[in-house]
């Protein structure tokens, strides 16, 4: 059949016209790229002249529709192997208005600037524009409509991550992916400051990049036209609560099958080549994990990254890493790792025939004369409260393994962590290898949280950005928005995790930590743990954290379990 006409009234709808006098609801997002003339196959069940979402499938050169889909599970391993918790997920391309105002919303989070304004809404009743980074209330009273997200294009279509099973306060929408034809020019910068104009049409075929959009008054004639070899990954935003879960990189997985299957964005010509210009990806490494290769910088600095779906577009990218200079001294990586390792722990931690007590003094002084009177009626005048938590214990923790104390509150966890910071026991020895130290008992040892912004108070602690930027992105606070974020404005979950950035960034060869997690959800707190365990594990800290929730001491996988209460140690191993 062919196609008639179009119209594009939102991302969410539009509507095309075919030969017969069907007419064929779908996204604008979908319609826009439809061609008067464009030969399609339709099918359908229904005999009507109106085809609603549901009730039709359309091929042209690639499946134009139902938008395309996939089911996802997102296994998060622990720091050792094994399933520490799965995400059930749905990678779609965004349909819903709803899909849309996510958008809109998580854009904030990327967005560095607290003056830019992030869409676009529109009220149909008086049919003002409005400027807003969530939907706004019209002056008037009607309810406005999102019309543009803004820094996105005519020519743009957009992958929403969908929760499938979550919790009611969970976000629907965890993450969303802007896919854009490729920019009309990019030049190079060299690392000696030449400029290379085109860099991208030297290493391929000139033909790959276009044409291109445009852009310009007549947005429908623009998009027209595009009919490239290239797909673009213009942005790439995950909810801030779920960051370092490995959902950015999923998204760009999911990603490059939508552009494989369906020659996304505009569905006209077979795609060899997807790529992104990435300022985040010096400092995280979710594009080169996917296997995008570094190739240059543009003329204004910003790296650019390359992905080759063809074996052509390999060909052509591995000759210009052997052949340019510049390109075969760093290999095609661009992420570095300055975290590294810490010195360790130079022994183990020993604990032998250990005793020590809890001691609290009781009285009266200060307390309500009514008060006084009903505990004096129990008999309490002056009490002393002696419990002994340890009674002749035995530990041995090794260098650069992970430690879970579990128990009852009260139980005497905090007691064996003072001891491991130094405070002497009644009786026994506590044998301390030396090493920093780096603690966090709430109430008792805490590092003060400042209210300097994250990246900076970071930084002024370690001398180093880039060690700064790895070390936020490590805990789950990635992107530009957090980094100049103060703490004050981060949500309980967030903080929990500045806090524990705030203790790496000292580089601990021992660290203890406890009931870090004692304010977090479920989902929240088993993030934190697994990251927490990861980073241990791989900068070789010593970690002993006290906890009483399952699903934290599930996250960590600890080396050793160790159960406090009743005068004695418990000591388990991890299993295999
Ligand atoms: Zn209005």
């Amino acid at each position: 059949m062919r196609v008639l006409g179009r119209r594009v009234y939102w991302r969410w709808y539009g509507e095309v016209l075919l030969s017969g006098n069907v007419v064929l609801r779908m996204t604008g997002d979908a319609a826009k790229w439809l061609c008067p003339g464009d030969s399609v196959r339709l099918s359908t069940e229904f005999k009507k002249p109106l085809l609603g979402f549901d009730e039709y499938a359309l091929w042209g050169r690639f499946p134009l529709w139902p938008p395309f889909a996939k089911d996802l599970e997102h296994v998060r391993e622990g720091p050792l192997g094994g399933e520490a918790y799965r995400y059930r997920l749905r990678a779609r391309e965004a349909q819903f208005e709803a899909d849309f105002e996510a958008i809109a919303e998580l854009e904030q989070y990327h967005y560095a600037s607290e003056k830019e304004v992030v869409a676009l809404w529109v009220c149909p009743r008086c049919g003002q524009t409005l400027a807003a980074n969530s939907k706004p209330l019209c002056q008037c009273g009607g309810e406005a409509r999102l019309k543009e997200i803004k820094g996105s294009t005519p020519a743009s279509r957009f992958l929403v991550l969908e929760l499938k099973e979550r919790l009611p306060f969970e976000p629907r929408i965890l993450g969303y992916l802007r896919l854009d034809p490729p920019i009309p020019r990019m030049h190079r910068r060299t690392p000696d400051g030449r400029l290379e104009r085109d860099i991208r049409e030297r290493i391929f075929p000139p033909d790959w990049f276009h044409p291109t959009f445009e852009g310009g008054e007549d947005w429908e004639k623009a998009l027209d036209q595009v009919e490239t070899a290239a797909a673009r990954i213009a942005r790439v935003v995950v909810h801030p609560d779920y960051r370092s879960e490995g959902l950015g990189a999923l998204l760009v997985q999911v990603a490059l099958d939508w552009v494989r299957e369906r020659g996304a964005p505009e569905g006209r010509r077979a795609k060899h080549l997807v790529y992104t210009i990435a300022q985040m990806a010096r400092y995280h490494p979710f594009f080169e994990k996917v296997g995008f290769r570094y190739l240059f910088d543009t003329a204004s600095g910003r790296p650019v990254l390359f992905y080759p779906l063809s074996e052509e577009a390999k060909e052509h990218l591995e000759h210009f890493l052997k052949e340019d200079p510049y390109a075969r001294a760093h290999g095609g990586r661009l992420f570095q790792k300055s975290y590294g390792q810490v010195a360790g722990l130079p022994g183990p931690i020993r604990l032998e025939d250990v005793y020590k007590g809890y001691r609290s003094l009781l009285d009266l002084k200060g307390l309500s004369l009514e008060v006084e009177e009903v505990l004096s009626a129990f008999g309490v005048k002056a009490r002393r409260v002696e419990r002994a938590v340890l009674r002749g214990a035995d530990l041995e923790v090794p260098p650069r393994s992970l430690v879970v104390l579990a128990g009852a509150s009260g139980a005497g966890k905090t007691t064996l962590l003072r001891l491991l910071l130094g405070e002497p026991p009644d009786a026994g020895r506590v044998l301390l290898p030396g090493g920093r130290v780096a603690a966090y008992i709430p109430g008792e040892v805490e590092v003060p949280l400042g209210e300097l912004p994250l990246l900076e108070r970071l930084y002024r602690e370690m001398g180093e950005v880039r060690a700064a930027i790895e070390v936020l992105n490590r805990v789950g606070l990635s992107d530009a928005v957090l980094y100049r974020a103060r703490p004050q404005e981060l949500s309980t979950g967030q903080r929990e995790r500045f806090r524990l950035a705030l203790l790496l960034a000292l580089r601990p060869d021992l660290l203890l930590i406890d009931e870090f997690a004692a304010h977090l959800d479920v989902p929240t707190a088993r993030r934190v743990a697994l990251g927490l365990g990861k980073l241990c594990r791989e900068a070789g800290i010593t970690l002993v954290a006290a906890t009483h929730r399952p699903e934290v001491h599930q996250a960590l996988d600890p080396d050793l379990t160790v159960f406090v209460g009743y005068g004695g140690l418990v000591v388990v191993p991890r299993k295999g």
